[in-house]
Protein backbone atom coordinates (compact mmCIF):
# COMPACT_ATOMS: atom_id res chain seq x y z
CA UNK A 1 0.00 0.00 0.00
CA UNK A 2 1.46 3.11 -1.00
CA UNK A 3 1.38 6.37 1.19
CA UNK A 4 -1.30 7.99 0.03
CA UNK A 5 -0.79 12.20 0.49
CA UNK A 6 -2.68 15.26 0.48
CA UNK A 7 -1.00 18.91 -0.31
CA UNK A 8 -2.55 21.79 0.56
CA UNK A 9 -0.96 24.48 -1.33
CA UNK A 10 0.78 22.67 -4.06
CA UNK A 11 1.45 25.26 -6.22
CA UNK A 12 3.29 27.07 -3.38
CA UNK A 13 7.08 27.10 -3.63
CA UNK A 14 6.98 23.91 -0.69
CA UNK A 15 3.99 21.96 -2.79
CA UNK A 16 6.16 21.99 -6.10
CA UNK A 17 8.99 20.23 -4.08
CA UNK A 18 6.85 18.52 -2.49
CA UNK A 19 5.86 17.00 -5.99
CA UNK A 20 9.50 16.64 -7.20
CA UNK A 21 10.38 14.73 -3.87
CA UNK A 22 7.08 12.20 -4.22
CA UNK A 23 8.09 11.80 -8.27
CA UNK A 24 11.38 10.42 -6.69
CA UNK A 25 9.65 7.73 -4.66
CA UNK A 26 6.19 6.65 -6.86
CA UNK A 27 6.82 3.25 -5.74
CA UNK A 28 6.19 4.89 -2.04
CA UNK A 29 3.65 7.32 -2.57
CA UNK A 30 0.48 8.48 -4.09
CA UNK A 31 -0.60 11.99 -4.40
CA UNK A 32 -4.66 11.64 -3.54
CA UNK A 33 -5.18 15.45 -3.26
CA UNK A 34 -3.81 18.98 -4.64
CA UNK A 35 -4.55 22.44 -3.69
CA UNK A 36 -4.61 25.94 -4.88
CA UNK A 37 -5.86 29.43 -4.18
CA UNK A 38 -5.43 31.15 -7.62
CA UNK A 39 -2.97 29.61 -9.48
CA UNK A 40 -5.40 26.88 -11.64
CA UNK A 41 -2.47 27.21 -14.71
CA UNK A 42 -0.11 25.11 -12.36
CA UNK A 43 -2.83 22.98 -10.42
CA UNK A 44 -4.27 21.80 -14.09
CA UNK A 45 -0.90 20.94 -14.95
CA UNK A 46 -0.01 19.07 -11.42
CA UNK A 47 -2.89 17.28 -11.54
CA UNK A 48 -2.31 16.01 -15.11
CA UNK A 49 1.14 14.89 -14.29
CA UNK A 50 0.37 13.89 -10.76
CA UNK A 51 -3.12 12.22 -11.33
CA UNK A 52 -4.44 12.59 -7.88
CA UNK A 53 -8.20 11.95 -6.76
CA UNK A 54 -8.90 15.25 -6.33
CA UNK A 55 -8.32 19.04 -6.66
CA UNK A 56 -9.80 21.88 -5.05
CA UNK A 57 -9.50 25.39 -6.21
CA UNK A 58 -10.55 27.75 -3.67
CA UNK A 59 -11.12 30.72 -5.89
CA UNK A 60 -14.46 29.98 -7.10
CA UNK A 61 -13.85 32.03 -9.95
CA UNK A 62 -11.70 29.94 -11.57
CA UNK A 63 -13.55 26.90 -10.74
CA UNK A 64 -15.05 26.05 -14.16
CA UNK A 65 -11.79 26.28 -15.83
CA UNK A 66 -10.06 23.78 -13.61
CA UNK A 67 -13.14 21.46 -13.87
CA UNK A 68 -13.04 21.56 -17.88
CA UNK A 69 -9.65 20.18 -17.66
CA UNK A 70 -9.56 17.41 -15.38
CA UNK A 71 -12.96 16.44 -14.73
CA UNK A 72 -12.90 14.52 -18.25
CA UNK A 73 -9.76 12.82 -16.68
CA UNK A 74 -11.51 11.26 -14.02
CA UNK A 75 -10.28 13.95 -11.38
CA UNK A 76 -12.62 15.29 -8.48
CA UNK A 77 -12.93 18.97 -8.80
CA UNK A 78 -14.16 21.50 -5.99
CA UNK A 79 -13.87 25.18 -4.85
CA UNK A 80 -13.76 27.29 -2.25
CA UNK A 81 -12.91 27.60 0.83
CA UNK A 82 -14.77 25.14 3.11
CA UNK A 83 -13.75 22.25 0.32
CA UNK A 84 -10.43 23.07 1.63
CA UNK A 85 -11.24 22.49 5.02
CA UNK A 86 -13.09 18.97 4.52
CA UNK A 87 -11.14 17.59 1.77
CA UNK A 88 -8.68 16.56 4.38
CA UNK A 89 -10.55 13.70 5.82
CA UNK A 90 -10.85 11.67 2.60
CA UNK A 91 -10.37 8.28 3.51
CA UNK A 92 -7.55 7.23 1.00
CA UNK A 93 -5.09 10.30 2.80
CA UNK A 94 -2.15 9.07 5.08
CA UNK A 95 -0.27 12.25 5.29
CA UNK A 96 -1.87 15.98 4.98
CA UNK A 97 1.03 18.46 3.94
CA UNK A 98 -0.08 21.71 4.91
CA UNK A 99 1.99 24.03 2.72
CA UNK A 100 -0.46 26.85 2.94
CA UNK A 101 0.72 30.69 3.50
CA UNK A 102 -0.65 31.61 7.06
CA UNK A 103 -3.75 31.84 9.12
CA UNK A 104 -5.58 29.91 6.58
CA UNK A 105 -3.87 26.78 7.25
CA UNK A 106 -5.53 26.78 10.82
CA UNK A 107 -8.82 25.37 10.29
CA UNK A 108 -7.69 22.24 7.66
CA UNK A 109 -5.20 20.77 9.94
CA UNK A 110 -7.30 21.11 12.71
CA UNK A 111 -9.87 19.12 10.42
CA UNK A 112 -7.37 16.68 9.44
CA UNK A 113 -5.97 16.15 13.17
CA UNK A 114 -9.45 15.38 13.89
CA UNK A 115 -9.43 12.32 10.96
CA UNK A 116 -6.31 10.84 12.29
CA UNK A 117 -4.18 12.05 9.49
CA UNK A 118 -1.11 12.31 9.76
CA UNK A 119 0.70 16.50 9.87
CA UNK A 120 3.62 17.26 7.95
CA UNK A 121 3.60 20.78 8.64
CA UNK A 122 5.18 23.55 6.31
CA UNK A 123 3.01 26.00 7.60
CA UNK A 124 4.25 27.38 11.10
CA UNK A 125 1.29 30.07 11.38
CA UNK A 126 -1.03 27.35 12.07
CA UNK A 127 1.48 26.36 15.81
CA UNK A 128 1.81 30.03 16.17
CA UNK A 129 -1.67 31.23 16.01
CA UNK A 130 -3.01 28.01 18.60
CA UNK A 131 -0.24 26.05 19.56
CA UNK A 132 -1.78 25.16 22.32
CA UNK A 133 -4.52 23.95 20.76
CA UNK A 134 -3.37 21.75 17.80
CA UNK A 135 -0.61 20.33 20.36
CA UNK A 136 -3.90 19.21 22.67
CA UNK A 137 -5.67 17.84 19.42
CA UNK A 138 -2.68 16.01 17.87
CA UNK A 139 -2.69 14.14 22.03
CA UNK A 140 -6.08 13.72 21.73
CA UNK A 141 -6.08 11.99 18.15
CA UNK A 142 -3.03 10.07 18.60
CA UNK A 143 -1.41 12.21 15.51
CA UNK A 144 1.97 12.92 15.02
CA UNK A 145 3.03 16.31 14.03
CA UNK A 146 6.05 16.18 11.75
CA UNK A 147 7.96 19.54 11.08
CA UNK A 148 8.49 20.81 7.50
CA UNK A 149 10.48 23.76 8.41
CA UNK A 150 14.30 22.72 7.74
CA UNK A 151 15.03 24.40 11.61
CA UNK A 152 12.87 22.51 13.21
CA UNK A 153 13.01 19.25 11.42
CA UNK A 154 16.55 19.87 12.20
CA UNK A 155 15.79 19.68 15.84
CA UNK A 156 12.86 16.61 15.52
CA UNK A 157 16.11 14.45 13.41
CA UNK A 158 18.50 15.21 16.41
CA UNK A 159 15.41 13.80 18.99
CA UNK A 160 15.45 10.62 17.04
CA UNK A 161 17.03 7.73 19.30
CA UNK A 162 17.23 9.91 22.37
CA UNK A 163 14.24 8.02 24.41
CA UNK A 164 12.35 11.00 25.59
CA UNK A 165 16.34 12.27 27.34
CA UNK A 166 15.38 16.18 28.29
CA UNK A 167 16.43 18.58 25.79
CA UNK A 168 18.33 21.27 27.94
CA UNK A 169 18.14 23.76 25.05
CA UNK A 170 18.01 24.23 21.24
CA UNK A 171 19.70 26.50 19.33
CA UNK A 172 17.85 27.88 16.49
CA UNK A 173 19.82 29.06 13.40
CA UNK A 174 18.72 31.95 11.38
CA UNK A 175 20.33 33.07 8.24
CA UNK A 176 20.40 36.56 9.28
CA UNK A 177 18.27 37.97 5.85
CA UNK A 178 19.63 39.99 3.30
CA UNK A 179 19.95 42.52 5.84
CA UNK A 180 21.99 41.13 8.31
CA UNK A 181 24.61 43.69 9.91
CA UNK A 182 22.60 46.73 8.89
CA UNK A 183 21.28 49.84 11.34
CA UNK A 184 17.54 51.27 11.47
CA UNK A 185 19.06 54.39 9.80
CA UNK A 186 19.73 51.90 6.83
CA UNK A 187 16.73 49.78 6.57
CA UNK A 188 14.55 52.92 6.71
CA UNK A 189 14.58 53.02 3.21
CA UNK A 190 14.41 49.23 1.78
CA UNK A 191 12.48 48.41 -1.09
CA UNK A 192 10.48 45.21 -1.18
CA UNK A 193 13.15 44.19 -4.27
CA UNK A 194 15.57 43.94 -1.89
CA UNK A 195 13.28 42.64 0.97
CA UNK A 196 12.75 39.53 -1.64
CA UNK A 197 16.09 38.78 -2.21
CA UNK A 198 17.28 35.99 0.05
CA UNK A 199 21.19 35.15 0.42
CA UNK A 200 20.74 31.30 0.75
CA UNK A 201 16.76 29.86 0.35
CA UNK A 202 14.43 30.26 -2.60
CA UNK A 203 10.85 30.55 -1.05
CA UNK A 204 7.56 32.49 -1.36
CA UNK A 205 7.06 36.13 -0.99
CA UNK A 206 5.67 35.99 2.44
CA UNK A 207 7.71 33.88 4.04
CA UNK A 208 11.13 36.00 2.59
CA UNK A 209 9.73 39.06 3.48
CA UNK A 210 9.89 37.46 7.10
CA UNK A 211 13.19 36.39 7.02
CA UNK A 212 14.26 40.08 6.23
CA UNK A 213 12.73 40.98 9.08
CA UNK A 214 13.66 38.35 11.20
CA UNK A 215 10.06 37.90 11.92
CA UNK A 216 9.97 33.79 10.22
CA UNK A 217 12.66 33.77 13.27
CA UNK A 218 10.33 34.93 15.69
CA UNK A 219 7.32 32.67 14.62
CA UNK A 220 10.03 29.74 14.47
CA UNK A 221 10.47 30.27 18.28
CA UNK A 222 6.98 30.43 18.91
CA UNK A 223 6.46 27.01 16.63
CA UNK A 224 9.50 25.08 18.28
CA UNK A 225 7.68 25.85 21.64
CA UNK A 226 5.11 24.57 20.80
CA UNK A 227 6.24 21.50 18.57
CA UNK A 228 9.47 20.31 21.43
CA UNK A 229 7.42 21.82 24.64
CA UNK A 230 10.13 24.22 25.89
CA UNK A 231 10.13 27.28 27.66
CA UNK A 232 11.62 30.96 26.66
CA UNK A 233 14.87 30.47 28.04
CA UNK A 234 15.02 26.61 26.46
CA UNK A 235 15.54 28.74 22.90
CA UNK A 236 18.35 30.20 21.85
CA UNK A 237 18.64 32.19 18.27
CA UNK A 238 22.03 31.79 16.52
CA UNK A 239 22.82 33.89 13.99
CA UNK A 240 24.74 31.43 10.81
CA UNK A 241 24.79 33.30 7.78
CA UNK A 242 25.59 30.45 5.52
CA UNK A 243 22.64 28.13 6.45
CA UNK A 244 24.77 24.58 6.90
CA UNK A 245 23.89 23.77 10.32
CA UNK A 246 19.47 24.04 10.48
CA UNK A 247 19.38 23.77 14.12
CA UNK A 248 21.02 22.05 16.75
CA UNK A 249 19.89 20.08 20.38
CA UNK A 250 21.94 20.30 23.80
CA UNK A 251 20.58 17.90 26.38
CA UNK A 252 21.29 17.29 29.83
CA UNK A 253 24.59 16.40 29.70
CA UNK A 254 25.94 19.03 27.87
CA UNK A 255 26.41 17.34 24.47
CA UNK A 256 24.99 18.94 21.43
CA UNK A 257 23.66 17.10 18.31
CA UNK A 258 23.44 19.23 15.09
CA UNK A 259 21.85 18.42 11.77
CA UNK A 260 23.53 19.62 8.62
CA UNK A 261 23.27 19.84 5.26
CA UNK A 262 23.19 21.95 1.66
CA UNK A 263 20.21 24.23 2.34
CA UNK A 264 17.67 22.34 0.36
CA UNK A 265 13.69 22.39 1.32
CA UNK A 266 13.60 19.30 -0.69
CA UNK A 267 15.47 17.38 2.59
CA UNK A 268 13.03 18.28 5.39
CA UNK A 269 10.12 17.57 2.80
CA UNK A 270 11.42 14.02 2.32
CA UNK A 271 12.14 13.65 5.68
CA UNK A 272 8.15 14.35 6.82
CA UNK A 273 6.63 11.97 4.21
CA UNK A 274 9.08 9.09 4.81
CA UNK A 275 9.87 9.30 7.87
CA UNK A 276 11.19 7.27 10.39
CA UNK A 277 13.00 6.15 6.82
CA UNK A 278 15.51 7.77 5.33
CA UNK A 279 14.62 7.83 1.87
CA UNK A 280 17.99 7.36 -0.83
CA UNK A 281 18.04 10.66 -3.55
CA UNK A 282 20.54 12.44 -5.30
CA UNK A 283 20.41 15.77 -3.78
CA UNK A 284 23.32 17.65 -3.89
CA UNK A 285 26.11 16.58 -1.10
CA UNK A 286 27.34 18.93 1.06
CA UNK A 287 31.45 19.37 1.43
CA UNK A 288 32.79 20.61 4.36
CA UNK A 289 35.92 22.22 2.14
CA UNK A 290 33.58 24.19 -0.11
CA UNK A 291 32.62 26.04 3.44
CA UNK A 292 35.73 26.36 5.51
CA UNK A 293 34.21 28.91 7.38
CA UNK A 294 31.32 28.50 9.23
CA UNK A 295 30.17 31.35 11.02
CA UNK A 296 28.16 32.50 14.11
CA UNK A 297 26.54 35.72 15.66
CA UNK A 298 24.11 37.41 18.19
CA UNK A 299 20.81 38.05 16.72
CA UNK A 300 20.07 41.94 16.71
CA UNK A 301 16.61 42.10 18.31
CA UNK A 302 17.20 45.92 19.06
CA UNK A 303 17.23 46.50 15.11
CA UNK A 304 15.19 43.86 13.95
CA UNK A 305 12.44 44.18 16.44
CA UNK A 306 9.80 41.55 15.42
CA UNK A 307 12.07 38.91 17.07
CA UNK A 308 11.67 40.72 20.37
CA UNK A 309 8.13 41.26 19.53
CA UNK A 310 8.12 37.15 18.84
CA UNK A 311 9.65 36.20 22.23
CA UNK A 312 7.20 39.20 23.98
CA UNK A 313 4.40 37.41 22.81
CA UNK A 314 5.24 34.35 23.27
CA UNK A 315 6.17 34.94 27.26
CA UNK A 316 2.60 36.41 27.25
CA UNK A 317 0.63 34.03 25.99
CA UNK A 318 -3.00 33.62 25.48
CA UNK A 319 -3.70 34.89 22.45
CA UNK A 320 -0.86 36.80 22.22
CA UNK A 321 0.63 35.21 18.88
CA UNK A 322 -2.32 35.48 17.12
CA UNK A 323 -2.14 38.80 17.48
CA UNK A 324 1.30 38.63 16.31
CA UNK A 325 0.61 36.97 13.51
CA UNK A 326 -2.58 38.44 12.31
CA UNK A 327 -1.17 41.88 12.42
CA UNK A 328 2.26 40.46 10.64
CA UNK A 329 0.54 39.38 8.13
CA UNK A 330 -1.19 42.67 7.20
CA UNK A 331 2.24 44.74 7.95
CA UNK A 332 3.73 42.02 5.11
CA UNK A 333 1.06 42.68 2.75
CA UNK A 334 1.07 46.25 2.88
CA UNK A 335 4.77 46.59 2.61
CA UNK A 336 4.61 44.40 -0.57
CA UNK A 337 1.80 46.59 -2.01
CA UNK A 338 4.42 49.64 -1.02
CA UNK A 339 2.40 51.06 1.54
CA UNK A 340 4.51 51.36 4.36
CA UNK A 341 8.26 51.31 5.12
CA UNK A 342 10.67 48.22 5.99
CA UNK A 343 10.14 49.60 9.97
CA UNK A 344 6.96 50.46 9.90
CA UNK A 345 6.20 46.59 10.44
CA UNK A 346 7.08 46.18 13.31
CA UNK A 347 5.19 49.34 14.76
CA UNK A 348 2.05 48.13 13.40
CA UNK A 349 2.66 44.62 15.44
CA UNK A 350 3.55 46.40 18.43
CA UNK A 351 0.38 48.69 18.18
CA UNK A 352 -1.65 45.92 17.35
CA UNK A 353 -0.17 43.59 20.63
CA UNK A 354 -1.03 46.37 23.01
CA UNK A 355 -4.48 47.46 21.54
CA UNK A 356 -6.32 44.27 20.60
CA UNK A 357 -7.69 42.77 24.18
CA UNK A 358 -5.90 40.19 25.77
CA UNK A 359 -7.68 36.43 26.32
CA UNK A 360 -5.70 34.19 28.48
CA UNK A 361 -7.18 30.67 27.47
CA UNK A 362 -8.44 31.13 24.46
CA UNK A 363 -10.71 28.45 22.53
CA UNK A 364 -11.16 27.90 18.90
CA UNK A 365 -13.85 30.80 18.30
CA UNK A 366 -11.82 33.16 20.35
CA UNK A 367 -8.72 32.67 18.03
CA UNK A 368 -10.94 33.72 15.23
CA UNK A 369 -12.24 36.46 16.79
CA UNK A 370 -8.86 37.91 17.85
CA UNK A 371 -7.58 36.93 13.74
CA UNK A 372 -10.22 39.15 12.74
CA UNK A 373 -10.24 41.88 15.14
CA UNK A 374 -6.16 42.00 14.96
CA UNK A 375 -6.61 42.42 11.11
CA UNK A 376 -9.47 44.89 11.31
CA UNK A 377 -7.45 46.91 13.62
CA UNK A 378 -4.32 46.81 11.85
CA UNK A 379 -5.98 48.05 8.46
CA UNK A 380 -7.63 50.96 10.35
CA UNK A 381 -4.38 51.79 12.07
CA UNK A 382 -1.96 51.77 8.05
MG1 LIG B 1 12.73 27.82 8.64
Amino acid sequence: MKIGIAILGSTGSIGTQALEVIIEHKDLFSVEVLTANNNCDLLIKQAKKHKPNTVVIVNQAKYNKVNSELSKLGIKVYSGQKSLEQIVESENINIVLTALVGYSGLIPTINAIKHGKKIALANKETLVVAGDLITKLSKKYGVPIYPVDSEHSAIFQCLVGENNNAIEKIYLTASGGPFRGKKAAELKTISKKQALKHPNWSMGAKITIDSATLMNKGLEVIEAKWLFNLSKDQIDVVVHPQSIIHSAVQFEDGSIKAQLGIPDMKLPIQYALGFPCRLKNNFRRFSFFDYPNLTFEKADEKTFRNLYLAYRAMEKGGNSACILNAANEIAVEAFLNDKIGFLNMSDLIDNCLEKITFVKSPTIEDYIETDQQTRLLANKLL
